[in-house]
């Protein structure tokens, strides 16, 4: 059984400041708390406060993006080794806002993915489809397409993959326990497909509303392995609610 991992996504929230309050009540708050990785991604700005106070905890801290190369007139980005430098173990590639917002395609992802995972960094794979997509009926060409690109020439080590339909982040709208089981269980097949049994011990997490109030039902599903969790991770109440998920239903 592979350990939960459960992240925090907190997008361009949070001063330095607004950092440590947080953590001043959610590192009690979970600290036994055995059987997560517990992931806090804070803005780039706020790295080195969070770090600074996760140090020695159970909590790990990623960054949000990350550029391919190690380093040169690039203005404006981080290396995989600056994130390094600053305490992360993780990062997240590929999430739909940095794909919609920010024209990342499939090619530039894959680009993320393998420099970062060559430096040693985790990384938080999201892909997952739109809602037209979906009532078309190609959410599944969707996902292999972005599992197959993105992970090309990439190896599983520390690989953690995040289905997110874009249709359920940020609206309130959850994907039901069966839609996501469904399409864990399709991913699963997948990354099957590519790395043979060293898959199952890639973690396939949910993505997308995750509250207090579903996220019992979701990790009790079969193929989920934890939450990357947006608007309900920016409360020390919510999140640390989310971590203590109850772990029979
Ligand atoms: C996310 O942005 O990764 C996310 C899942 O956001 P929310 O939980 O707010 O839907």
């Amino acid at each position: 059984m592979n350990r939960y991992f459960i992240a925090a996504n907190w997008k361009m929230n949070k001063t330095a400041e607004e950092t440590r309050e947080f953590l001043l009540s959610f590192i009690p708050a979970v600290k036994n708390v055995t059987d997560v990785d517990i992931i806090i991604a804070p803005p780039f700005t706020s790295l080195n406060e969070a770090y600074n106070k996760i140090k020695g905890t159970n909590l790990q801290l990623s960054a949000q993006d990350v550029y391919w190369e190690e380093k040169g007139a690039y203005t404006g980005e981080i290396s995989p080794l600056m994130l390094i430098n600053a305490g992360c173990r993780h990062v997240i590639i590929g999430h739909s806002e940095r794909r919609q917002y920010f024209s990342e395609d499939d090619l530039i992802v894959n680009r993320k993915i393998k420099a970062a995972s060559a430096s040693g960094l985790g990384v938080i794979f999201c892909i997952g489809e739109s809602i037209e997509e979906r009532e078309t009926g190609k959410t599944f060409d969707v996902i292999k397409k972005e599992i197959e690109a993105g992970l090309t020439e990439v190896d599983t080590e520390n690989l953690v993959v995040a289905y997110e339909p874009i249709w359920a982040i940020g609206t309130g709208k959850t994907a039901t326990t069966d839609q996501a089981q469904e399409a864990h269980a399709f991913i699963r097949e997948v990354l099957r497909g590519l790395y043979g049994n060293k898959a199952d011990e890639i973690r396939i997490i949910y993505g997308g509303s995750v509250t207090t109030d579903n996220v019992d039902s979701l990790m009790a599903c079969k193929d989920i392995n934890g939450a990357l969790v947006g608007g309900a991770s920016l409360k020390p109440e919510s999140f640390s609610r989310i971590v203590c998920f109850k772990r029979e239903i």
